[in-house]
This record gives structure tokens, C-alpha cells and sequence, in this order.
């Protein structure tokens, strides 16, 4: 009798709990692989009560998983704990906390960490490491230094953040990348585009990150075009941690910050061609051909014209299929039109040039 007690409460919490994983949606952001390459949607730098964020760990890993990301990293500063007097200071804890759940999801979990100092040289993530006290140390060099030797890849975080010197490069940062002990640095941080920090990762080839920095609940319900949070999108071989940390040391990155994609001109471009595809025209007729363009991301594409030929501006919306109509020229012959795309970014400023194709008859 007592056993039945204890065994029926048990399998109701147990069907209880089953029913609120299997409860869970996901999301999907809709960007598409690119030859050679699994695209993955990452954020590699969060918060949680373990610093100065106000959500547990667990919460980190729903939410991304919900929100279609592919790989998270939980950095929360190692030297800022104002929650410390109730939580006793266990660097390692948040990772330790989550890691599983991150399993159980199918998310890429990195152990990260973020090295926080007043400017300079500022806040710096390191990701891919193995124990993250040891870098709890007062020398900035030496923290570096033992995150490299424990293989991480290190990016500096929103430099232009404060201070007077408003995150100018200094001699801290050249002995840091002279060392190779510095690989990438944000574009991109929430709402905030670093055009400094994009020209230096093209200058110096650093891998351009970008990241949300969320310290509260994610409380969007999917990412949009209008609505997501800022992300790096990662070039890699395979679905896995290595693959994705090998693709972060070579560059193969894109910065997704509100309506712009960011990268360097040889990842844009195959990006692009992965996500707009211009289909066999339907129709020709004597000074005009009719077509359509999907759009198989989930960013609006701008291109202005950059030839003679061709509407001036055109929108195609995120995985959305938009008619086209082109004039003149010869019907049936292949058509080449000279454009920019406008919001995909291969410098400050600076469109990716592409070429749209339609097919001759
Ligand atoms: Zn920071
Ligand atoms: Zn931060």
C-alpha cells in the first residue's frame, strides 16, 4: 500500500515532466547551407544570474533551442557578480548547470566566459575553454594567455562601448593580436554596429562575431526579418563543436544585425547565391520577360541597381517568392543585370555586388 503511495506520485511527475519537453516548439531561422557548409545560427555571448543576468542557465538553452539557434555560448563575467551573495562565486557552474540540457536539445554548448575590465582593454569573450577558473587572475595578459593555452577562441566585445579613449585600438590590443592570442571581435552587439571593429576584422582578418549580450528573458516568441536577436552565422563542415570552432579560426562568419548581413565578400557571396534563386521565366512576350525570385532566407534582400538595365530598386521579402518583371533586350536570350545588394555588407557601408541571372529560353 505505502509503495503504491510513492509509485503513483512518482509516475505522475514523471509524465508531468515528459509532457513539458515533448511541449516544447521550435522555430526554425530559416537560412540555407552553402556548398561545402552547414550554415549554423549562433549566439556566443549571454548572461545569467551567474553574473548580471536575471534568468538561470537551463532558461538560456530552452530559449535558444526555441528560437531556432544552433549553438549557444553562456559567457558570464568572471570579475562582475553582483548576485554573488546568493550565488557563492562557481565560474564554472552556469556551463555545468546547462550543458546537459544542451544535449538533450541538440545545441552546440561551448564553455565561455567573458573577461571583464574597464577600458582598455574592455570586455573580451573567451569560447571553447576547459575550466574558466584559472582565469580568474588578476593580470589581463596572463588571463588571455591561459584561455589560449586552454585552446579558446577569444573576441573582443563591443569596443566602442566607453571610457575616453571609446574603444580606439591600443597597445594592450596589438600585443594581444601579435600573439595570435586575439581571433575575431563584435561587429555586432544587440542593437549596436561597430563599423571600426568591421573594418579592423577585414584589415587584420579577424572573425567578425555578432551577438545578442542578452541579460534578460528572451521573451520573442520566433526571430523574424523585423525581430530577432543580433547573430553569427557559422560556415562550418559538420554540425559539431569542431567543426564549428574551426570555422570560427578561419573567418567563416556573417554578422546578422537587424535588416543587414555582414561578412567578409567571399562568405557573402555564396550566402547570397544559397538564398535567392531566380526561377525559368513563365512567360515571355515581345519586350518583356516575367519571372520569379525566392528569397530562401529569413532577411529581406535590397538590391539598387548598379548597371543600366533593370528597375532601379528592388525588395525581395524573407522566404518570401516576389514576381519580377524585366523590358527590353531580347525575350529569349539570357539576361545579366548588374546590382548591389544593398543590405548585405562587404565593408562599412559597402554593398555586395551580385549579378541577377534569368534564364534564356
Ligand atoms: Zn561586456
Ligand atoms: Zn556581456
Amino acid at each position: 500500500m505505502l509503495r503504491r503511495f510513492v509509485v503513483f506520485p512518482v509516475f505522475c511527475l514523471l509524465l508531468l515532466l515528459s509532457l513539458v519537453a515533448q511541449g516544447q516548439v521550435r522555430h526554425e531561422i530559416n537560412f540555407p547551407d552553402v556548398p561545402g557548409y552547414v550554415t549554423l545560427k549562433c549566439d556566443f555571448h549571454t548572461h545569467t544570474v551567474f553574473s548580471d543576468g536575471t534568468v538561470w542557465p537551463t532558461v538560456r538553452v530552452d530559449e535558444a533551442w526555441r528560437l531556432g539557434l544552433d549553438a549557444i555560448a553562456v559567457s558570464d563575467h568572471i570579475e562582475y557578480q553582483p548576485h554573488r551573495a546568493d550565488l557563492p562565486t562557481n565560474h564554472n557552474r552556469p556551463y555545468e548547470i546547462a550543458a546537459g540540457r544542451a544535449r538533450e536539445r541538440n545545441l552546440l554548448f561551448p564553455r565561455a566566459a567573458e573577461i571583464t575590465r574597464d577600458t582598455p582593454p574592455g570586455h573580451f569573450n573567451a569560447i571553447f575553454l576547459q575550466d574558466i577558473d584559472p582565469l580568474d587572475t588578476e593580470d589581463f595578459l596572463e588571463v588571455i594567455q591561459r584561455a589560449n593555452e586552454q585552446g579558446a577562441f577569444v573576441f573582443w566585445n563591443h569596443h566602442d562601448w566607453k571610457g575616453p579613449e571609446r574603444g580606439d585600438w591600443m597597445d594592450v590590443h596589438t600585443q594581444l593580436y601579435e600573439k595570435k592570442w586575439l581571433h575575431g571581435m563584435e561587429v555586432a552587439n544587440g542593437s549596436t554596429y561597430y563599423p571600426r571593429a568591421h573594418q579592423w576584422c577585414l584589415d587584420r582578418g579577424l572573425t567578425m562575431i555578432g551577438a545578442s549580450d542578452i541579460h534578460g528573458p528572451d521573451l520573442m516568441e520566433r526571430m523574424t526579418a523585423d525581430q530577432h536577436r543580433t547573430l553569427t552565422l557559422v560556415f562550418a563542415e559538420e554540425r559539431t563543436l569542431d567543426s564549428l570552432h574551426q570555422a570560427l579560426r578561419a573567418g567563416r562568419t556573417a554578422v546578422w544585425i537587424e535588416e543587414r548581413m555582414i561578412g567578409r565578400r567571399d562568405v557573402l557571396e555564396p550566402l547570397f547565391e544559397a538564398c535567392f534563386h531566380v526561377a525559368q521565366p513563365h512567360l515571355r512576350t515581345g519586350n518583356a520577360v516575367w519571372t520569379t525570385v525566392k528569397n530562401h532566407s529569413a532577411i529581406d534582400i535590397h538590391l539598387q541597381r548598379a548597371g543600366s538595365v533593370g528597375p532601379e530598386r528592388l525588395t525581395f521579402p524573407a522566404g518570401a517568392t516576389t514576381l519580377l518583371r524585366v523590358t527590353g533586350g531580347q525575350p529569349d536570350e539570357p539576361i545579366e543585370l548588374s546590382y548591389t545588394a544593398t543590405n548585405f555588407w562587404i565593408a562599412p557601408e559597402t554593398g555586395l555586388p551580385v549579378t541577377l541571372r534569368i534564364p534564356g529560353k
